[in-house]
C-alpha cells in the first residue's frame, strides 16, 4: 500500500490478519483505521469501522468475546458449545449485524467471522475478541442515508457500539446504545 496509489479499488485490499483495519489505502482511511482499532478492549463495547467507496461498502467489527458470550475462553461441552456455534452462525449473516436503508439496495456479498478465543487462544491478560468482516454492494449507493444495528439483539451484554465511518462525504462517528440503534450517513 503506497500513498501514491490513491485510486486503487477498495476491493483489492484485503482485511489484515490482525483485523487492525479494513486494509484501506493511505490518507484519511489510514487514520480512520488506526483510531478505530486503537481503542481498549472494553467489555460491553463493540467497535465497527465502515468504509463506503462507490457501490462498495466494507464493514469490520471487533467485539470482546465476553460481550457476546459472557466468557473469554473455549466453550464447555454442551450448551456453551451450542450457544457459541449459534452466535457465530448469526454473525455470518450480515443482516443480523447491520441493515442499510432499503432505498440503497445494499446486498451482502461476503461475511467472515474470526473467534480465536473459542479455540482457547486468548490474548495476553486472558481477553479475547471476536472479529468479523462484511462486504456489501449497493445498487443505489447514492441513496445510502442510514443504518440500523440489530447486533444488540445478539447479546444483552452489548451496551454500546462505536461506529466510525468513511465515505464520499467524509468521516463521521456515532455512538449507538441499546435504545438508539440507528445512525445517519452523510449530512
Ligand atoms: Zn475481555
Amino acid at each position: 500500500m503506497h500513498p501514491s496509489l490513491p485510486n486503487l479499488p477498495l476491493l483489492k485490499h484485503k482485511v489484515t490478519q490482525a483485523g487492525a483495519c479494513l486494509g484501506l489505502i493511505a490518507g484519511m482511511y489510514a487514520s480512520l483505521c488506526a483510531s478505530a482499532w486503537a481503542g481498549p478492549h472494553e467489555h460491553g463495547v463493540v467497535h465497527m469501522t465502515i468504509a463506503i467507496e462507490g457501490a462498495n461498502v466494507q464493514l469490520a467489527l471487533r467485539a470482546p468475546q465476553e460481550s457476546l458470550l459472557g466468557y473469554e475462553r473455549a466453550p464447555r461441552e454442551g450448551s456453551e458449545k451450542q450457544q457459541a456455534a449459534k452466535l457465530i452462525e448469526q454473525m455470518r449473516s450480515a443482516e443480523s449485524v447491520i441493515q442499510w436503508n432499503a432505498q440503497a439496495q445494499c446486498k451482502s456479498t461476503s461475511a467472515s467471522v474470526s473467534a480465536p478465543g473459542l479455540q482457547g487462544k486468548a490474548e495476553a491478560g486472558g481477553h479475547a475478541d471476536i472479529e468479523a468482516q462484511y462486504r456489501f454492494e449497493c445498487g443505489q449507493a447514492a441513496q445510502l442515508r442510514s443504518a440500523q444495528v440489530p447486533l444488540f439483539e445478539l447479546s444483552r451484554r452489548i451496551s454500546r457500539v462505536q461506529v466510525q465511518l468513511a465515505g464520499p462525504q467524509g468521516q463521521s462517528q456515532s455512538t449507538l446504545r441499546r435504545n438508539r440503534r440507528e445512525f445517519q450517513i452523510g449530512k
